[in-house]
């Protein structure tokens, strides 16, 4: 059910804590990452990082063992539109409204709690 389906997902502030352009600490997002990547979702990266600094977020990925099927871009939307959006099922950012945030002393800028988006994810039939 999940194969096809591509998830947006954001880097700072949602696979870990704001620290651009430093790496963030880890705030649990990779198991559940890896998860919908397991599931058969298509993981974009979808940062405004650039050059180096989105190599780095990248190797993030690698090093959490989360596949990758695309980088600030859909591959297939060319096929159906000239929109620059990167087109996604679903987007997954800390800037989104709704989405459940968390913060500590890791961070003095709200973070994605990835407790409660894992329980949204299967909530919302996604896992
Ligand atoms: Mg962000």
């Amino acid at each position: 059910m999940a194969d096809q389906l591509t998830i947006a997902v954001d880097f700072d502030g949602t696979c870990v804590t704001h620290e651009y352009p430093y790496l963030g600490q880890d705030i649990g997002a990779a198991p559940v990452l890896r998860e919908l990547a397991n599931a058969g979702y298509r993981l974009i990266l979808n940062t405004m990082r650039s050059g180096k600094l989105e190599r780095e977020a990248e190797d993030w990925f690698k090093r959490n063992n989360i596949p990758l099927w695309a980088v600030n871009c859909n591959p297939e939307q060319k096929k159906w539109t000239k929109s620059p959006k990167v087109y996604a099922e679903l987007y997954i950012d800390d800037s989104n409204l709704g989405i459940p945030l968390t913060t500590n002393e890791k961070s003095t800028r709200p973070y994605v709690d990835w407790v409660r988006v894992r329980e949204l994810l299967v909530k919302e039939g996604y896992l």
